[in-house]
């Protein structure tokens, strides 16, 4: 045996184990992610049988994997609908006007370019140095609505993700002074369209991870020069030093979103307090006048796990 023969007997297996491993890892994350997808539509009764759903596809890693796992999941699933992927060409330089069409035609899904000069509104409406996000934004809603109608959608699926909707709910709250998040379902602000975000469940971060593995071809949504508005980066910052510093803090923000007592918060529109009267009969839901523990430390750090979606086994 010479050196090269040795050197490749003991490298080999070493390689091998670690190729099983990778694969291993990248099948748990694409079942971890069709689990909470499937979850997450179930939940909310996002698709039903005969739904036509619209995908948008921004280019970006979440709106690519969104697509993904729902062409998987349409597979197993016991109802039937359509899919037909929509991308907004808003006619930024050097956007890469190929790619997702490409992409698309290699994938076999029936697709749509919608070709819409936002870019020049956006460049002349907003002033030098301001954020351009909010505005351009706005402009791709009306434009993606009018496009569902047209195509006969009857869902509109966003690749929104659960970092999204705490970002989205704390910006509202520090910035807002409103109790107020991004839902995984709703009707467009026009109340033609039901928008739906099968990705609430899902991690941003495994959707990096699935975005390297699958190697989708990212456009960055940055051809425009825009930056990322401060105030999301600075709760971005935030969220992120509280899962590294409190793990199973951000889960539990996550959980608490679908667990609301209006009756304990102060919105008298959700809650009757003024004709509020006692019944004369013990509530579960009647408030604890003097809390028991009020100050009592957590037993174990993290002992709160929300509602089972990431901890169930792959
Ligand atoms: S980064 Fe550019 S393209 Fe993306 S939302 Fe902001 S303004 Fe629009």
């Amino acid at each position: 045996m010479n050196m090269n023969d040795a050197a490749a007997a003991t490298i080999e297996p070493v390689d091998l184990k670690k190729a099983e491993k990778i694969a291993y890892e990248n099948n748990k994350l694409h079942k971890r992610l069709c689990r909470q997808v499937g979850q997450a539509i179930g939940d909310f009764n996002m698709i039903e049988d005969g739904d036509k759903v619209m995908v948008c596809l921004s280019g970006g890693k979440d709106s690519y994997g969104l697509l993904d796992i729902l062409l998987t999941l349409r597979e197993r699933a016991p109802i039937h609908f359509d899919i037909i992927a929509v991308n907004l060409d808003q006619k930024q330089p050097n956007f890469p006007a190929h790619v997702l069409p490409e992409y698309l035609t290699k994938l076999g899904v029936p697709f749509h370019i919608e070709n819409q000069d936002t870019y020049s509104i956006v460049k002349r409406v907003v002033p030098e140095g301001k954020t351009t996000c909010a505005l351009c934004s706005r402009l791709r809603r009306g434009i993606l609505y009018r496009v569902a109608g047209e195509l006969g959608a009857t869902k509109i699926a966003l690749g929104h993700h659960r970092d999204d909707i705490l970002e989205t709910f704390f910006l509202n709250m520090f910035f807002g002074a409103k109790l107020k998040g991004m839902p995984p379902k709703l009707q467009s602000d026009d109340g033609k369209n039901i928008v739906i975000r099968p990705l609430a469940y899902v991690k941003e971060a495994d959707m990096e991870r699935y975005a390297q593995v699958k190697q989708f071809p990212i456009i960055p949504c940055d051809l425009c020069g825009s930056q990322e508005n401060l105030q999301r980066k600075q709760i971005k910052a935030m969220l992120r030093e509280w899962e590294r510093k409190f793990p199973g803090r951000v889960e539990n923000i996550f959980s608490a979103l679908s667990t609301v007592t209006p009756s304990h918060l102060m919105d008298r529109n959700l809650f009757g307090f003024a004709e509020l009267k006692a019944t004369g009969e013990a509530s579960a839901q009647g408030d604890i006048a003097f809390d028991e523990e009020p100050c009592a430390p957590p037993t174990a750090p993290n002992v709160i796990r929300f509602d089972g979606f990431g901890d169930l086994p792959d």
